[in-house]
């Protein structure tokens, strides 16, 4: 549902700047916002020094927001306020503007929305200093304003009343997830009885998710996008196992491990879910992903458990690994092969995911 709203933002230079300009770090100087025109915000970030230059500036996408990173740019000098001017028109659409230094001459600007913005997002150009008009160089920001509901029609249904939680908190704010899609390269994990292999269900699901996460403000690290083992064909499955839980950053907030179930008797169905033995934390994620699958309907639900998996285990955070259904059962296997149905999947593990850092992840 929410893949549509994820946008890549162009990043477009309008002027090319000479390259003879030295090294020197921008350092901002100031922020106006206001509107261009009826459908358009104009937001200019001003600063000295540099010139910055376009491979100096990233930007990522937020549900409700940007965040633009720059390079070769501090924020200015220590305790000096930047002068944020955010003119009436441009108020409608912006909510709040944050600059933030983030490393040696590496600066953040995280822009909040009011309302989502349209699937063209936002366009960034770069400016030169105009002596006669009395300006520095700028960063332009263009964002156009959309009416929510035709830039993302089916925004509404996520508004459904008895959600423990709304619209207003799909902000991951920056929160690092680990997904692991279980399997994968010469490992097939199980089978089902038509051929659909777990390593297959656990990617795609996986990778549903990742965007669905990332456009609601989460930093999303994947232990694969492929279908490869992530250490290397045929070592121990210890060595494998870890590969995995090593590509969490120090700093991981939650660990989620995606699998199908299998049992030698195709009647076996259901969602489980797991942490590791006295992991509480692990406990209140597991569960809260166990209610958001069952939510979908339609399947059984065999609890919340915990178990000595290896990735829960080793995991330094909360973590979990989730069984979506068993591939070995018939109607399940059908189900977990389905995108519309991996889809739905993909948004319960938002669900559970936003629940758990919206309530703090306490019990
Ligand atoms: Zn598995």
């Amino acid at each position: 549902m929410l893949k549509k709203i994820l946008t890549c933002f162009t990043l477009l230079v309008a002027l090319a700047f000479a390259s003879t300009a030295s090294a020197k770090t921008a350092e901002l100087t100031g922020i106006n916002a206001y509107d261009l025109d009826a459908r358009t915000v104009r937001i200019e970030i001003s600063y000295r020094g540099g010139p910055l230059k376009e491979e100096d500036i990233s930007s990522r996408p937020l549900l409700k927001g940007m965040t633009l990173n720059l390079e070769n740019c501090s924020p200015g000098k220590p305790g000096r306020v930047l002068n944020k001017q955010i003119q009436s028109g441009a108020r409608d659409l912006i909510k709040e503007i944050d600059i933030n230094e983030t490393g040696k001459k590496q600066t953040s600007v995280l822009i909040k929305f009011k309302t989502f913005i349209g699937s063209d997002g936002a366009t960034i150009n770069l400016e030169p200093a105009d002596r006669k008009e009395k300006k520095d160089a700028r960063i332009v920001i263009d964002v156009r304003k959309v009416d929510v509901d035709e830039a993302w029609p089916n925004s509404g249904k996520l508004e459904r009343p008895d959600d423990p939680y709304s619209i207003d908190d799909y902000n991951g704010d920056g929160k690092i997830v680990v997904l692991d899609p279980g399997h994968g390269g010469s490992d097939s994990g199980a089978i089902g009885p038509t051929g659909v292999r777990e390593k297959d269900v656990a990617l795609s699901v996986s990778l549903k998710a990742q965007k669905l996460l990332a456009a609601a403000g989460y930093h999303v690290v994947m232990t694969r996008t492929t279908d490869i083992d992530v250490a290397a064909p045929g070592v121990p499955d210890g060595v494998e196992l870890q590969t995995r839980v090593d590509k969490s950053p120090p700093n991981t907030d939650i660990f989620i491990s995606v699998h199908c179930n299998a049992f030698s008797n195709s009647g076996a169905n259901g969602v489980e879910t797991y942490y590791a033995p006295a992991n509480s934390q692990g406990a209140h994620l597991a569960r809260l992903l166990n209610e958001e699958l069952l939510r979908l309907g339609g399947l059984h639900n065999r609890g919340v458990k915990s178990a000595r998996f290896y990735v829960i285990r080793h995991s330094k955070c909360p973590a979990s690994l989730i069984e979506l259904g068993f591939i070995t059962n018939h109607r399940e296997e059908k189900l977990l092969a389905d995108e519309d149905y991996q889809q739905k999947l993909a948004q319960a593990i938002l669900n559970a995911v936003n629940r758990y850092f919206n309530q703090g992840g306490n019990d």
